[in-house]
């Protein structure tokens, strides 16, 4: 499970999703949608991936 806590001080945007890419996928969506940037660069991505989303340890095995 990964989480996503957008990092705008205007933003209290925050969701979760079972994979990485899917997490990604909804995250880009996001700042598209809420932050008009249709075309994230490289390193905004990278940005994003360090600093607004976590994994989430599930506490089950399997
Ligand atoms: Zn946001």
């Amino acid at each position: 499970m990964y989480e996503f806590q957008c990092g705008s001080p205007v933003c209290k945007t925050h969701f979760t999703a079972p994979t990485e890419d899917e997490l990604m996928g909804a995250v880009a969506k996001h700042v598209a949608v809420k932050h008009r940037i249709a075309a994230p660069s490289k390193s905004l991505v990278q940005f994003l991936k360090d600093n607004t989303i976590r994994e989430i340890p599930t506490g089950k095995s399997g």
